[in-house]
């Protein structure tokens, strides 16, 4: 009887220390008590330090996918979701878990609007030592991270791709939320991370979305199974959230691309989009999580014809071509694609690491790359900081890679002589070279399907 006349209760007669109390003694929410939760943080009824309390709950004692998933609805729910009826096709996206020289997203987008999907984007800036995509995008001079949402649905529909910054009106209680978790020491929570990524995801009104969770050395999520076990989270949730999902986990033991640094890794992605990519490891990745993405769209019957159509778009010159149109649409220059190089900031000194000895290169600190280039000024120490969009690494090595003492391990772009000689000295630090070739890292790990 008790129970009938609980199930009975209105929303909002529903107190909140109980739904704590509940966590915080190991017992499972109801659906209804976290929805109730998560519009709690987002209409601000709730307070920072019941937040915090759940958020310690639920480090501890963890929730189920059930509860997961009404978590990640609940805070999708607390804001604005974007509907794209009116296009003729699917809309879909990526998400990356971040890393070092991850540039993917820049060819990703403009590569599958090229296929027949649409792609709007809602990108974040960089965290920590892993570079963000708007920052990048902040190096293109008049390009618009934050247009008003007309400007951003119109170059959806024009050009089937728009990379953009997440507005206050979408999942609002992630934002709380995460301000919270980021200063009591609840970040690290598999279910809290699985709920943020997902919910700022699901607002975006996409029916299909693929995520690249990476693992190693310059990874958000180090271990190995700790990688599989968010991608296994993420999959599920989103899923039973209604969108098509799967997940790949792929290799950060170094930098995906050649460059890490905002200008730099524009650059290298506007290469790759003109066929002069030499990184076989980003085009892979780029290819494993595209062609998936149309399978997981409808736009491909398999991943072969998924990978034939992705391979035409880009070598004739299509994606790039979109690529431009974007960029003109978001308010950058007209001709970008055709000479980047006359808008990106340069740095004045680019300075040379060269390798202390011959050998092959056997482990890369990839973090410690990252935090290099934040050193430099390519990244914020804190959320207020500016960014120097010229600064960064290029030419970075490979794992694997033979070099003779003396060679070019990566290059430095800095403002100034001393900034570069103290980056250099870092890099020699995180790149070890050894007698003996090692055996490479597969790039791509495993794909984790519904
Ligand atoms: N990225 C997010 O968006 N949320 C998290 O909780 C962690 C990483």
């Amino acid at each position: 009887m008790a129970l009938a006349r609980a199930s009975l209760k209105p929303l909002n007669t529903m107190l909140i220390q109980e739904i704590i109390r509940k966590k915080r003694d190991g017992q499972a929410l109801s659906r209804d008590e976290i929805r109730h939760f998560a519009q709690g943080i987002g209409d601000q009824s709730i307070s920072e330090g019941q937040i915090a309390a759940f958020a310690m709950a639920v480090f501890f004692r963890g929730m189920s996918l059930d509860e997961r998933v009404a978590l990640t609805e609940g805070m999708r729910d607390s804001g604005e979701i974007l509907s794209w009826d009116d296009l003729d096709g699917p809309a879909i996206d990526k998400h990356s878990t971040g890393g070092v020289g991850d540039n993917v997203s820049l060819i990703l987008g403009p590569l599958v609007a090229a296929c027949g999907g649409y792609v709007p984007m809602i990108s974040g800036r960089g965290l920590g030592h892993t570079g963000g995509t708007l920052d990048k995008l902040d190096s293109i001079p008049g390009y618009q991270t934050m247009p008003s949402n007309q400007v951003f649905r119109r170059v959806v529909k024009d050009c089937g791709v728009a990379i953009i910054g997440q507005t206050a009106s979408l999942a609002p209680a992630d934002k709380r939320f995460y301000a919270t978790r980021d200063i009591t020491a609840t970040v690290e929570s598999l279910d809290l991370i699985t709920a943020s990524i997902l919910s700022k995801k699901l607002a975006a009104g996409l029916e299909a979305l693929v995520m690249d969770v990476k693992t190693g050395s310059g990874a958000f999520m180090k271990d190995y199974p700790d990688s599989v076990a968010l991608a296994e989270s993420i999959v599920g949730v989103s899923n039973g959230a209604g969108v098509k999902t799967s997940a790949l986990v792929t290799d950060m033991n170094e930098s995906l691309a050649g460059t890490a640094g905002n200008a730099l890794e524009v650059l290298d992605a506007v290469k790759f989009l003109r066929g002069e990519g030499d990184r076989s490891r980003l085009e892979t990745v780029v290819m494993s999580l595209s062609s998936e993405l149309l399978v997981l769209g409808g736009l491909a019957k398999d991943r072969d014809q998924a990978r034939r159509d992705l391979g035409r778009a880009l070598n004739s010159g299509k994606a790039a071509q979109i690529f431009g149109q974007m960029v003109e649409g978001l308010g950058g220059p007209g001709d970008f694609v055709d000479e980047p190089e006359k808008y990106l900031p340069k740095a004045e000194e680019i300075v040379e690491v060269k390798s202390p000895r011959s050998g092959w290169v056997a482990h890369i600190e990839t973090r410690e790359l990252g935090l290099v280039v934040v050193e430099l000024g390519g990244g914020r120490r804190r959320a207020e900081d500016r960014i120097d969009h010229a600064v960064g690494l290029s030419e970075l090595p490979q794992l694997g890679q033979q070099v003779s003492e003396g060679d070019c391990l990566a290059l430095v772009h800095a403002r100034s002589v001393e900034e570069a000689g103290l980056a250099a000295a870092k890099v020699l630090i995180a790149v070890t070279v050894s007698d003996s070739p090692s055996s490479g890292q597969p790039v791509v790990y495993e794909v984790i399907e519904e």
